[in-house]
């Protein structure tokens, strides 16, 4: 049987937002209001209602602050993995200090939970060709997979041409790392993403059904899919921001947790570490 589909959250809040930031001054998140909560422990009931596991890969910040969400998703057979601290991208951080605070919210999650934590994703895809040196540093610190590279054209990341399919690598170090790309559909040669987030509020539900269902069916693969927990919450508040990041942040907010159920309902899900260790990429 096929390997389960990888379910993954970005667990962060809606003012974290890469695309909203040059809106909102770091300083002031720890005054607005904090809509974290409510919204993972409702996509936490979703899955439960379809009884999928998922990867939630949480930001230090939010972990520092709400310890007990972080054991209730454990607790609850999910699997924890690492989003780093403070949602810098990955290309505007040095190698020291992207070492420091991957470090700090790695360990962060593993006093919460008493258990280790293998997996990594950087803020907004942020592992790109010129930041291939953070695979070293993620192999260093202990991580046995990453999930950060996008393999597609986008003005914030992506390395268009990276392989698309779950796969080992070698660090520019020559260090071991499982690779999860976020999944795109081959359609004629071109990559369509249709992995989640903004591009399964934006595009119609149908599309990204055909492409999931293409890279079960025609490829024979596992998809990763990835989902935030502001991304089901129409209620939250608008931050003013240019008419592009107003787009892709706000359009179909409304519809997205019927989606979310659609889909549940049409495909097989699991977390990360339980895929790759069917596949054979980890032990
Ligand atoms: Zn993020």
């Amino acid at each position: 049987m096929l390997a389960p589909n990888a379910l993954t959250v970005d667990v962060e809040d809606y003012f974290h937002v890469a695309a909203l930031a040059p809106s909102i001054h770091r300083d002031s998140w720890g005054s607005r209001e904090s809509r974290v909560v409510d919204n993972t422990r409702k996509l936490m009931d979703i899955f439960g209602r379809f009884d999928a596991r998922a990867t939630f890969f949480v930001l230090g910040w939010v972990a520092e602050r709400h310890p007990r969400l972080i054991r209730d998703i454990a607790a609850s057979g999910h699997e924890i993995a690492c989003h780093g601290y403070s949602h810098s991208l990955v290309y505007e951080q040095t190698p020291e200090v992207f070492r420091e605070e991957t470090l700090r919210s790695k360990n962060l999650l593993e006093d919460i939970t008493g258990s280790a934590v293998i997996g990594y994703r950087a803020a907004s895809y942020s592992i790109v060709r010129e930041t291939l040196w953070a695979l070293d540093i993620l192999a260093d610190l202990g991580f046995t997979y990453d999930s950060s590279i996008f393999p597609v054209r986008h003005d914030r990341y992506g390395i268009p041409d990276a392989a698309r399919i779950p796969h080992r690598l070698l660090t520019p170090n020559k260090k071991d790392l499982v690779e999860w790309p976020l999944s795109t559909a081959n359609v004629f040669g071109y990559r369509l993403p249709v992995a989640g987030g903004g591009y399964f509020r934006l595009l119609p539900y149908w599309l990204t059904r055909w492409g999931l269902a293409s890279i079960n069916r025609k490829e024979q693969r596992p998809f990763i899919f990835y989902l935030h927990p502001w991304e089901i919450d129409p209620g939250q508040p608008r931050v003013p921001a240019g008419w592009l990041s107003r787009f892709r942040h706000y359009t179909n907010l409304e519809k997205c947790e019927g989606r979310l159920q659609r889909l549940l309902g049409e495909f097989r899900f699991g977390t990360v570490k339980d895929s790759l260790v069917q596949l054979g990429l980890l032990s």
